[in-house]
């Protein structure tokens, strides 16, 4: 029989501890431990989310990772660039709906400089300074940077000044250059990575930490993304949440090469988010991912630690063309909260809370 596990609350959870719940604890055991903590950082039992639409401006993109199914090469047939107008015609279709926040990001487009990226962002604010642009990931604003010859720091604040609010945490896949180099060998590596969430962070911009396992990792590699993570929260208090899911294997030159990688289970998923809520102690909000586990365990997630189902996702193109396509509205998500005990409301991008229900 697995021996009782024992978590004292008053001090930080070590990576052995963390290695052997992820091994040994029993799953009820983790929801409990986890329920515990998410209730010391989230006493009134609110659960949020967020109505906003995923845009993504553009499929091209030249870096190739093995794990997606998104992205287009310049010369195929079915790549695009939104034009101005398209982007306007979703935004107002969002407001239509109630909607705050637009997460906005491509592909990484070869030719697309700084000055495309202001002329975009300053006609999104200018027009509707009513949404929250959360834009931009790491391996973006990296690319933005050596293709106009500039620093982080100036796309950064370029960027900002134009309106972009807060930028996501996409790209940091498991911060470790072994995986790394398997799964996306022509991304970013862990330490630029960092680098350029500290850089926002320097600048008062937030962001979000993210992780996609499932592939190629080991249970130590993940512990570490955490310990990264949680070390420059440590330092800049800079991250609102830490988003987790699992990797989406169909139609990924990653499945191919690798035919060993399975689809991960919802116990795992689960147990690794119910340990991510006890090693990250200084992440506020952790959210469920219902659209790669579907709505039954991402209102489970909420037993296992995440105070937040993320957005009601209007459209999602990303791990849609990976095989994943759950869909919840807005009603649905107030149900499956109250079903669990605890109190729906919306939020804005900043985590503020918008309507209680
Ligand atoms: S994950 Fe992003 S950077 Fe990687 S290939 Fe897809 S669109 Fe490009």
């Amino acid at each position: 029989m697995t021996k009782k596990v024992e978590v004292d609350f008053q001090k930080r959870l070590s990576k052995e501890d963390a290695l052997y719940l992820i091994q040994n604890a029993p799953l009820l055991e983790l929801s409990e431990l986890a329920s515990k903590k998410k209730l010391q950082l989230h006493p009134e039992k609110l659960t949020t989310f967020i109505v906003d639409r995923n845009i993504n401006y553009t499929n091209v993109c030249w870096v190739d990772c093995k794990f997606c199914a998104f992205y287009r090469h310049k010369k195929d047939n079915d790549s695009y660039v939104l034009k101005f107008d398209e982007i306007d015609k979703k935004i107002d279709e969002l407001l239509a709906i109630g909607g705050t926040q637009i997460l906005f990001q491509g592909g990484v487009h070869p030719n697309l400089k700084i000055d495309y990226y202001e002329e975009l962002v300053e006609h999104i604010h200018t027009k509707y300074p009513q949404i929250t642009i959360h834009g931009f990931s790491a391996i973006e604003v990296d690319f933005i940077a050596r293709v106009s010859k500039i620093s982080i720091l100036e796309v950064l604040k370029r960027l900002q000044a134009k309106g972009l609010s807060s930028i996501p945490g996409a790209g940091a896949e498991i911060l470790s250059d072994r995986v790394r180099d398997i799964i996306a060998p022509k991304k970013l590596d862990t330490s630029k990575w960092l680098e350029i969430h500290r850089t926002a962070h320097s600048i008062g911009m937030k962001t979000t930490a993210t992780m996609m396992f499932g592939t190629v990792e080991t249970d130590e590699e993940i512990i570490e993304h955490w310990d990264l993570i949680r070390t420059l929260q440590d330092e800049t208090d800079g991250f609102r949440a830490f988003i987790m899911w699992s990797f989406q294997g169909e139609n990924t030159e990653l499945t191919k090469e690798i035919p060993d990688i399975k689809p991960q289970s919802s116990n795992r998923y689960l147990r690794l988010l119910a340990v991510s809520r006890l090693y990250l102690d200084n992440f506020r909000n952790l959210q469920s991912s219902w659209v790669t586990q579907g709505s039954y365990i991402g209102q489970m997630a909420l037993k296992f630690g995440a105070n937040d189902l993320g957005s009601t996702m209007m459209e999602e193109n990303v791990v849609k063309a990976a095989g994943a396509a759950n869909r919840m509205n807005q009603e649905e998500m107030i149900r499956l909260i109250k079903d669990i005990d605890e109190f729906p409301a919306k939020r804005d991008t900043a985590y503020n809370i918008l309507e209680r229900f």
